[in-house]
């Protein structure tokens, strides 16, 4: 059985943490350079204020309804994500950070149903009262199923809901596009063949969906049937809105070179998951913090925008470096590094409107788009691919073992639960 618990409008929820007067009143948080609306709180969804909306456009609304309006504080939210997954790690073993303010987590095989929901409950009511942040968990014997929950729970007034891969009754109400990981492009096409619903979806063969949908959409309805095709840490993740990559190092990192390299590691895979699906993103972030066990905890995140969206992992390295010799401070001891990719795209050439609307010039990356480069990283993808990845890199990384890899040097393969270590007879 799995769970996916997600924090409620995460942003606005955070700064709620700190202004307990904000409680019941809308809120809205916005891009860097107070250019859009990148969250809202419920108050502010029900004023009508749009995901993604530059803020110009709604400055009566705000007036007039008193909308408390914040500029994101990404060091704030990413250490309340912390704290959160802190928790939710220190409850269960088998858990996966999906995004900022999202994780998935695996049960043991000898919870009962009665077991998880008592283990929900008791989860929300931890996260709550030990960090003040509100949560919805969805529950289901596949990925696919507590993702659905996790929606649904949205309108559950305990906020946990279980999705059984037998409720007809819901599933033929239920819209095929709720499906994780069913594209626009699958539903248009599911609907040229009269189908709707989760319902009309299930109701066909197996075989039929694999031609419609491919191998990606047969796993989909697999999953929603109860058959886990997706283990822990591997998904469909065609509408995830950000790429994280982030590390804990095996000991604690004192200069930048080092934290540097431990980026430019990350850059690397979060490029190649970019490229992998097709994606552009126009933000680098850069996250850094010491060991919240030691004295003078430091932690921060700084967040850059690209003169145009780029999935070449050189553009990545250096909007990285950048953003990390903006906050790092000397005389600290490093714990853990991350890089995100925080607005994706699937297109090159368009960077979204509500976005230029505003002056970026003071956060705006000092390097020229990498021209030419799509075969270049063609090439390093094939080549990673076929030897393993991370045979080729961009950028220096030592091969032989660094202080910033974690702790990992003698795992064997993960036999049983990662396809790419199966045994290969
Ligand atoms: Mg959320």
């Amino acid at each position: 059985m799995f769970a996916l618990i997600d924090c409620s409008n995460f942003y606005a929820s955070c700064e709620r943490v700190f202004q307990p007067n904000l409680k019941h009143k809308p809120i809205i948080v916005l891009s860097n350079n107070d250019g859009c609306v990148i969250a809202r709180s419920d108050e502010a969804k029900a004023l009508g204020i749009d995901m993604g909306i530059p803020l110009f456009k709604v400055r009566d609304i705000v007036a007039f309804h008193n909308v408390h309006v914040c500029s994101s504080n990404f060091a704030l939210y990413c250490d309340m994500s912390r704290r959160v997954m802190d928790i939710i790690h220190s409850n269960i073993s088998d858990v996966e950070q999906y995004s900022v303010d999202e994780a998935f987590v695996e049960f043991p095989p000898h919870f009962s149903l009665e077991h998880t929901l008592e283990w929900a409950r008791d989860m929300r009511a931890k996260i709550l009262q030990w960090t003040g942040i509100p949560t919805r968990i969805g529950i289901g014997s596949t990925k696919t199923l507590a993702k659905l929950g996790n929606a649904l729970a949205k309108k559950s007034p305990k906020g946990i809901y279980y999705v059984s891969p037998n409720d007809n009754h819901l599933f033929s109400d239920l819209p095929a596009k709720a499906v994780w990981g069913l594209g626009r492009q699958s539903e248009k096409r599911l609907k040229g063949y009269g189908i709707h619903t989760v319902g009309q979806l299930l109701s066909r063969h197996r075989e039929w969906i694999r031609k419609v949908l491919t191998v990606q959409g047969e796993r989909m309805y697999q999953e929603l049937k109860g058959i886990v095709c997706y283990p822990l840490s591997e998904g469909a993740d065609e509408d995830q809105k950000s790429i994280m990559v982030t590390r804990s190092f095996g000991s604690d990192i004192y200069n930048i070179e080092t934290l540097k390299e431990s980026l430019i590691h990350h850059a690397n895979t979060a490029g190649s998951k970019l490229r992998k699906r097709g994606l552009w993103t126009y933000t680098v972030g850069v996250y850094i913090r010491s060991s919240p066990h030691k004295s003078g905890y430091y932690s921060n995140f700084a967040n850059i925008e690209l003169p145009s969206p780029t999935q070449d992992t050189r553009a990545l390295i250096a909007t990285a470096t950048q953003a990390l010799q903006g906050i790092y401070k000397p005389g600290i001891g490093y714990k853990k590094s991350g890089i995100m990719l925080g607005h994706l795209t699937n297109s090159p050439n368009v960077k979204q409107l509500d976005l230029l609307a505003e002056d970026t010039s003071t956060h705006e990356s000092s390097f020229p788009p990498f021209n030419q480069s799509t075969q270049l990283m063609k090439s390093i993808d094939a080549i990673n691919k076929r030897y393993g990845h991370h045979s080729v890199t961009v950028g220096a990384i030592s091969k032989t073992s660094t202080p910033w890899q974690s702790h990992k040097n003698h795992s064997s393969p993960s036999y049983t639960t990662r396809w790419t270590d199966l045994q290969k007879v």
